[in-house]
């Protein structure tokens, strides 16, 4: 879940994280006040929406981004009138930045800030590096609002440091940054005290990304926080209901909110293969295989969606209102492989659903298990056109196809079609564990022959096929060599196979 700057700013000051005063208001009469209240020579004037960029934004009068009204979505002005004036053009009006995509995003809410009198902008983030199992403070003395810039060009610039969450982030830790960003012994200090509140803001609330962009050093050499972006792993939202209640709706997907209001996982994509799937692995699988088989058709996952073991048929029905409600949606593939969740259960949700919002795009449904025989009598009685599918990538091939029937009938023409992702073989665990052992230390056979290189062994990658025939004699001709036959260069190889049904 991510939230708004202002939100994150509290949480900051919470945790003694240096920030400026500031008021988060609705209105343009509020932004006056807050003016007012604040009394600053000069404020800041930030429009808040979850996208970074704001201040290199423009501000359009439509959703559409047709209408600019101004450029920038941060502005510091003189005197409350000027704020006024600012929080006109910008509350009620749509913000287009680097991080919005191709789409806009309203300004409902805009923070008045005090003044800074900044003397440099340094960049800071924390987040979580699952490869090191650590959180990562990445830093840069080239902060503001080209960071996006200093990383493509100058990545040297970037600095990184994990530190351990049990422990926090040292002292020490912070203060080899502090002097590698060019600070002075008193800044150094300050970002030292800085740094460790934010290491601990984001270890504290179970943040996965913290960004501050800028972190200033003022011109009394205090460290602040000038802006703030936080998201959070929302498995772990149940431990802090003060950060739960940040949740802008206006933010989130319409339809991720009611999939979450039923207890339901279900994640917005960008496809049009709309999936009803039982089981998250099942319906990753599926995802995968709609991307695999249906790829020449341009078909790619219009959602992911675990309908769950125990779903009630009521919660099939408003699944699948939920799908159906998507515009982007072309087909639907009803993927269900019963086991606590009855195949009748699911038919009657899709049914029920069908009947009460009709049922406008071609449907496919590939079905399996417990009661299977009666889920798919309950279908092929309703008199519905459902296109049977008999297996996974049948459902998939089939579901790609009708979803450009539907498009042709529409007028619109058939999508085009995308490259085809590259399936991974299953490599059997022993294998891939012996093969990982050997590329860590170098074979058993290499470390006994001290060093010199022995025949390869089972593990290693297949050997390419020695050339055959006309080939062969080519190869020979330019050489001068004849080619081996790869047996005789993997002795022993065939001798024992791993036996890949074992074990996984
Ligand atoms: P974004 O990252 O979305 O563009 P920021 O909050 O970083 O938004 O603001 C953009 C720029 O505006 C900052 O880099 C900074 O130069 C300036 N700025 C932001 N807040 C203040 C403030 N309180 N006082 C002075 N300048 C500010
Ligand atoms: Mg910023």
């Amino acid at each position: 879940m991510k939230i708004h700057e202002f939100q994150g700013k509290q949480l900051f000051k919470a945790h003694g994280v240096p920030v400026l005063r500031g008021i988060a208001c609705t209105t343009v009469d509020q932004v006056e006040q807050a003016a007012i209240q604040l009394g600053s020579p000069v404020v800041v004037v930030k429009s808040q929406i979850h996208a970074g960029g704001r201040g290199k934004g423009t501000v359009f009068a439509d959703e559409a981004g047709t209408r600019k009204v101004m450029d920038g979505g941060v502005k510091v002005v003189k005197g409350a009138a000027a704020a006024r004036e600012a929080g006109a053009k910008l509350l009620g009006n749509w913000l287009k930045t680097i991080q919005t995509g191709d789409g806009t995003k309203q300004v409902k809410t805009i923070y008045v800030e005090d003044g800074c009198q900044i003397a440099k902008e340094l960049y800071l983030s924390i987040l979580l590096d699952r490869a090191a199992a650590a959180p990562v403070l990445v830093v840069s003395r080239e902060g503001g609002m080209d960071i996006e810039e200093v990383a493509h060009h100058s990545p040297e610039k970037i600095l990184k440091l994990h530190f351990d969450p049990h422990m926090g982030l040292g002292a020490y830790q912070a203060r080899r940054l502090g002097f590698e960003l060019g600070l002075t012994p008193i800044q150094v200090n300050n970002f030292v005290k800085t740094a460790q509140a934010l290491a601990k803001c984001f270890i504290e609330t179970d943040a996965d990304m913290l960004e501050v962009n800028p972190l200033v050093v003022t011109i009394n050499d205090e460290i602040v926080a000038l802006d703030s972006k936080m998201s959070f792993d929302d498995n772990a939202l149940f431990r802090h209901p003060d950060i739960a209640a940040f949740l802008d709706p206006n933010e989130e997907d319409a339809a991720e909110l009611e999939a979450k209001k039923h207890d339901m996982a279900f994640v917005k994509l960008d496809g049009n293969i709309g999936c009803m799937v039982n089981g998250a692995g099942l319906a990753m699988a599926t995802m995968d295989a709609i991307a695999l088989y249906g790829s020449d058709q341009g078909a790619f996952p219009a959602n992911f969606l675990d309908v769950g073991g125990g779903a009630t048929a009521e919660k099939v029905t408003t699944a699948f209102k939920i799908i159906l409600k998507d515009p982007s949606v072309e087909a639907i593939l009803v993927n269900i492989f019963g086991g606590i969740m009855k195949c009748d259960t699911i038919a009657s949700g899709v049914l029920t659903a069908v009947r009460e919002v009709g049922l406008d795009r071609p449907l496919v449904v590939r079905l399996e298990g417990t009661n299977v025989a009666e889920g798919k009598k309950m279908i092929a009685e309703s008199g519905l056109t459902v296109i049977a599918a008999d297996d996974l990538k049948d459902g998939c091939v089939k579901a790609a196809k009708a979803a450009n029937a539907y498009r042709i009938a529409k007028g619109i023409g058939p999508r085009p079609a995308l490259p085809t992702p590259s399936a991974i073989a299953y490599i059997p665990r022993k294998v891939r564990k012996s093969a990982e052992k050997v590329r860590k230390s170098g074979s058993p056979e290499v470390r006994k022959s001290g060093g010199k290189p022995m025949a390869k062994t089972k593990i290693v990658a297949k050997k390419k096929a020695a050339p055959a025939g006309k080939k062969a004699k080519a190869v020979m001709k330019k050489t001068g060599k004849p080619t081996k036959p790869v047996k005789k260069a993997a002795p022993k190889a065939s001798k024992k196979p791993v036996k890949s049904s074992k074990r996984r």
